[in-house]
């Protein structure tokens, strides 16, 4: 089949390479032209395991290619993906703008019968709204080409994308036409070789599918990380909380993991925009409401952690102190640096006074955008802990997991560990004479 995905980031990037790795011939277009460029050259824009390889043999055997030339990718292609970004507005709701703009440009060149897949997440009634931008576009042509417009929302994971497109949970597809449904059917019918994931439904059912998904998953991090906060109080173990609750079928023990707050490119922007939509519908989403709230509370936690232990008082009760993080990017396996917690947590050490240093396997270069000269880096996890007052965990990364802990020792000034993913046994680290303090199960373990 022929295709087209407009916007080539981390979703249409591994979109495109992965229905190219299953036999189709696909364009992937994008307006930042360094990056095509880049990308004809062979060089990948985004860290994420195993597409470098997956790209660069599609590329070799002629079934991927890239342009910035929408016109032409749009004129050869039976289906159009559009997989561009939805960041929030200034109130919240996801701004549309360049998934109208794209809609517009596929209606200015459409020359025949096309499938327009919206495979960004956009609010219920966007396919309404590109259907309406092709139309007006082809009105103005004064053409009349049929075409159909489809809700395919994505889920797969930075940092494992590759395996959740090509093995997906479910693929849903919000469709009202038969003939586009088995046009899809037979696009993905190579990623449903064990079982038939493929759900399809209405669109509206389907655009809101992801929002519900995205806020779900939000919600159970952030209950989980209030049920933390409240063990601490406690004297509970958090992680043995996990274990009873997980057991149970009904719970199950997945997103159950306390931490320093959910954060990254979708988690916040969704349930903000999900909010704003139930907003404009004068539905009072009052769960959705707490839960960005005590993710924004969450995210506090630790900085308010070490100043209570290493702060002396005044403005500035961190002054004279150097902290090492391990872990910038919002989560492991990903150079993501969207929304990450760890710029809300390194922001309020810097205001409280403290010298930073990070760490991180692969979001440095990312990170530098972020926080400039403002923070130290290196890309050797022990270089930055020489002289430093405490090391605080960020990111579980597995290169954190099992680190030389007499190593960690020998260079920190204290042997203080503050841990916001609970990497270690409190019990072990007891042994080791660490000062140890994880999330939820202080002195427990
Ligand atoms: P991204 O920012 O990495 O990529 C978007 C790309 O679109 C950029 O390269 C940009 O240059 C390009 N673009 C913008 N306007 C364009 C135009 N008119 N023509 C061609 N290209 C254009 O974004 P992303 O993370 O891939 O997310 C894309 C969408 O998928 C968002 O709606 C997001 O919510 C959703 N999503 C993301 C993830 C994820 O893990 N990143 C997962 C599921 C769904």
């Amino acid at each position: 089949m022929k295709i087209c995905v407009i916007g080539s980031g981390y979703v249409g990037l591994v979109a495109g390479t992965c229905f190219a790795e299953s036999g189709n011939n696909v364009i992937c277009v994008d307006v930042d032209q360094e990056k095509i460029e880049g990308l004809k050259r062979g060089v990948i824009p985004i860290y994420e395991p195993g597409l470098k390889e997956l790209v660069l043999r599609n590329c070799e055997e002629g079934r991927l290619s890239f342009t910035t030339d929408l016109e032409a990718a749009v004129k050869e292609s039976l289906v159009n993906f559009i997989a561009v970004g939805t960041p929030p507005g200034a109130d919240g709701s996801a701004d549309l703008q360049y998934v109208l703009n794209v809609a517009r440009s596929i209606g200015q060149h459409m020359e025949s019968f096309k499938i327009i897949v919206d495979k960004s997440t956009v609010p219920v009634g966007t396919a309404d709204k590109v259907r309406v931008a092709v139309a007006e576009e082809l009105a103005k042509r004064g053409v009349d080409i049929e075409f159909d417009v489809v809700s395919n929302p994505e889920f797969l994971k930075e940092g494992a994308a590759i395996d959740d497109f090509m093995k997906p949970d479910r693929v849903v597809i919000g469709t009202d036409n038969v003939r586009t449904a088995e046009i899809m059917k037979e696009l993905y019918s190579a990623f449903m070789r064990k079982s038939n994931r493929l759900i399809t439904m209405d669109i509206r059912s389907a655009e809101m599918t992801k929002y519900a998904a995205n806020a779900m998953l939000a919600t159970k991090i952030t209950f989980m990380n209030q049920i933390a906060n409240l063990c601490e109080l406690m004297g509970a173990d958090v992680m043995a909380v996990r274990e009873g609750i997980g057991s149970d079928s009904r719970i199950g023990y997945d997103f159950l993991f306390p931490g320093v707050g959910y954060g990254g490119s979708c988690f916040p922007k969704d349930v903000k925009a999900l909010a704003k939509t139930a907003e404009e519908c004068d539905y009072d989403f009052i769960l959705l409401k707490a839960v960005e709230e005590a993710n924004a509370r969450q995210k506090r936690v630790l900085p308010d952690k070490i100043a209570a232990r290493l702060g002396n008082g005044g403005p500035k009760p961190l002054a004279g102190k150097v902290i090492a993080t391990w872990g910038l990017s919002f989560k492991p396996r990903t150079d993501d640096m969207r929304e990450a917690p760890s710029v809300t947590i390194i922001d309020a050490l810097l205001e409280l006074g403290a010298e930073v240093r990070a760490h991180d396997p692969e979001a440095i270069k990312e990170a530098k955008k972020v926080f400039g000269e403002r923070i130290g880096y290196s890309h050797n996890q022990y270089d930055i802990l020489k002289g430093a007052d405490a090391l605080v965990i960020i990111t579980e990364w597995n290169e954190y997991r099992n680190p030389d802990f007499d190593r960690i020792k020998s260079l920190l000034i204290n042997p203080l560990i503050f841990d916001g993913r609970n990497l270690y046994q409190p019990h072990r680290m007891k042994l080791e004479d660490f000062e140890y303090l994880p999330i939820g199960r202080n002195g427990k373990g």
